[in-house]
């Protein structure tokens, strides 16, 4: 007898392991997060590591993220139809182009889907790169997945969706377009990946002086609530002043590697600070940051030489 035995290799198991069993938790009226893992993607979490969020307008919802796959597409879809019956989903906005962020965007209407230009162009140059490497982390996971980059690209600095009004940020150092939606009814601001809490920031894609002066300007928008990208949502800016105390303690500790000669390997094995200790995943991303940020610090801080015949 095999059913609900939980293996990989186990037909019925896995029916059930590759189930993600989203729920939405009400952060502010008719506003919903769906909270992720402060994980690393792996066959256990399925890639349920971010955070998305949908909202109830007059006339329909609007949703902030997609997930990083097609069946957590679907699977928010379905959250969405549980907790909003009825309601149209008017638009969605991709905050930035990393995988986790906007792999479930198939689950929705392409005319529908809308981000910065820059946001757009870094999907669909990198898109297909990143799904080929979720399908090698999270296997069945991702079933069906393609990326499907939006289709509607925004400059404003407003717009007004099923009868609510969004302000809308145009920042970077994340990566190089992040982007940041605030629901002027509620006061919540949806920061993405510029902010994290209680998980250790990632930085494949990070420019830590703009990142920097990103925090700076997230912490002077007025607003109620920040949702971060990844971890619980924060009415203190706690994300902001915990994501630059990181940033800044990152780029001072290799900054200072390089200066001594250590080698990237040496580096890795660098003490994380205690303060830093209840960060999700934290010696995780510190080495996959000082392979990020390594190089490029070696080149900005060594003096080149130039040889001589
Ligand atoms: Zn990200």
């Amino acid at each position: 007898m095999v059913a609900g035995c939980g293996c990989a290799a186990c037909g019925i198991g896995n029916a059930r392991l590759l189930d993600f069993d989203l729920s939405a938790v009400e952060i502010a009226s008719r506003t919903w997060a769906v909270l992720g893992r402060t994980d690393y993607f792996d066959m256990e979490n399925g890639g349920n590591i971010v955070n998305v969020a949908f909202i109830e307008v007059p006339d329909g919802v609007v949703v902030i993220d997609t997930g990083p796959s097609k069946r957590y597409g679907d699977a928010l879809r379905s959250l969405i139809e549980r907790t909003v019956p009825g309601k149209p989903i008017l638009r969605v906005y991709n905050t930035h182009h990393h995988p986790d962020h906007f792999l479930g965007n198939q689950s929705f209407d392409a005319e529908l889907i809308a981000a910065p230009q820059a946001v757009i162009d870094n999907i669909t140059l990198e898109g297909d790169g990143f799904a080929d490497n979720m399908y090698r982390l999270l296997g069945d996971w991702m079933r069906g997945t393609l990326p499907q980059a939006p289709t509607i690209a925004l400059d404003a600095a407003k717009e007004s969706v099923g009868g609510r009004d969004f302000s809308l940020f145009y920042l970077a150092g994340h990566t190089s377009s992040d982007f940041v939606i605030r629901d002027d009814s509620t006061g919540v601001l949806f920061a993405g990946d510029l902010a994290f809490l209680y998980r250790a920031p990632t930085t494949p894609h990070a420019d830590m002086p703009q990142w920097r002066q990103s925090l700076d300007t997230l912490a002077s928008i007025d607003k109620a609530l920040l949702l971060p990208g990844h971890g619980p949502s924060d009415a203190k800016d706690e994300s902001l002043t915990q994501t630059g105390d990181y940033l800044d303690w990152l780029h001072g500790t290799l900054s200072d590697a390089v200066g001594s000669g250590l080698t990237m390997n040496e580096a890795m094995l660098l003490p994380i600070p205690a303060r830093f200790e209840g960060l999700g995943v934290v010696r995780t991303e510190y080495e996959r940051s000082v392979v990020h940020l390594y190089p490029a610090l070696e080149d900005s801080l060594f003096p080149v030489i130039e040889v001589t015949q």
